[in-house]
């Protein structure tokens, strides 16, 4: 296999890289010898979370960058050159999600209820698709203007497939789950073509958010999965290692997500 990106020396900036999968992802690949970059929102969580990865023997630097604004991208991907010198590997993972659906009826009054609100709707596109934007377009640019090859990665989620309930979060997903095959496009037309981009979209995946949720529903979730348990992080991040050291691997989203296809909703009875 050819593989001129080798994980090892890499500088890799993971956004939303405090906790749950962008941290996971930031302790494995600086497992691997990469040089890590985490944002994050909060610099006591940030840092607190690159002191881990330095306790393990990785090199890791901690930047205060909330995604949805451009000058806190624009400085996370500066941050990195200045301390790593470039930058090979870029993850979009940072991401909320407000649920709710868009109406209900209250079993009390009959009455129409909205209850998705448009500030969650905004919320959730700001972060999840706004972000990813500003993340790759910021890292594109650090990688193009030197001339580095290196790798997007976009998070999205199975929920790309459309989970009620979802309406906001499955539309983001939905949305950033085609931007490999379009970025991975024009990327190459502008003769960019040593810049790859691939998405990773997750199934139910082992996270502290999933872990609280009530257990009926979690049963619910994994009966519904050939795999049988949640997704644990360092498989999401495993896929990611792969992925960079292949340069086959370009243009496309991954489910890594043990089989489940769709929503609970969607099964075939
Ligand atoms: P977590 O909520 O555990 O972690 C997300 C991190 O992103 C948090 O540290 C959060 O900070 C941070 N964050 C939130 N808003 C911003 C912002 N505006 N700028 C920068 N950072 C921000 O999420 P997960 O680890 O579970 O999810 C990571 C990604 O994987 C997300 O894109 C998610 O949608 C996706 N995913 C997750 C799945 C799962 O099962 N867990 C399944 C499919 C996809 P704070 O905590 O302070 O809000």
């Amino acid at each position: 296999m050819r593989s001129p990106m080798k994980i090892a020396g890499s500088v890799a900036v993971i956004t939303g890289g405090a906790r749950g999968i962008g941290l996971a992802i930031g302790r494995f690949l600086a497992a691997r010898g990469a040089r890590v970059v985490l944002g994050d929102v909060l610099q006591a969580a940030v840092e607190r979370a690159a002191e881990e990865i330095r306790a393990e023997g990785g090199e890791a630097l901690a930047v205060e960058a909330d995604v949805t604004r451009e000058a806190d991208v624009e400085r996370l991907m500066d941050a990195a050159i200045e301390r790593f010198g470039a930058i090979q590997v870029v993850i979009a993972n940072a991401g909320i999600a407000r649920d709710g659906l868009m109406l209900s009826r209250d079993p009390a009054t009959g009455k129409v209820r909205r209850n998705l609100s448009a500030e969650d709707f905004r919320a959730v596109v700001e972060v999840n698709l706004t972000g990813a934007f500003l993340t790759l377009a910021e890292g594109a640019r650090r990688m193009a203007e030197p001339g580095t090859p290196g790798v997007l990665f976009v998070i999205s989620s199975i929920n790309k497939a459309g989970q009620p309930g979802q309406l906001n979060y499955a539309s983001a997903k939905a949305a950033v789950a085609l931007w490999p095959k379009i970025l991975a496009a024009e990327l190459h037309w502008s003769g960019f073509a040593g810049i790859r981009v691939v998405g990773i979209a997750p199934g139910y995946t082992r996270t502290e958010a999933l872990e609280a949720m009530e257990q009926a529903s979690l049963e619910a979730v994994l009966k519904d999965a050939p795999l049988g348990r949640l997704v644990e992080p360092d498989e999401l991040a495993a896929t990611i290692a792969l992925a960079i050291e292949n340069e086959a691997i370009n243009g496309t989203t991954i489910e890594v997500s043990g089989g489940v296809a769709f929503g609970p909703w969607q099964r075939a009875k």
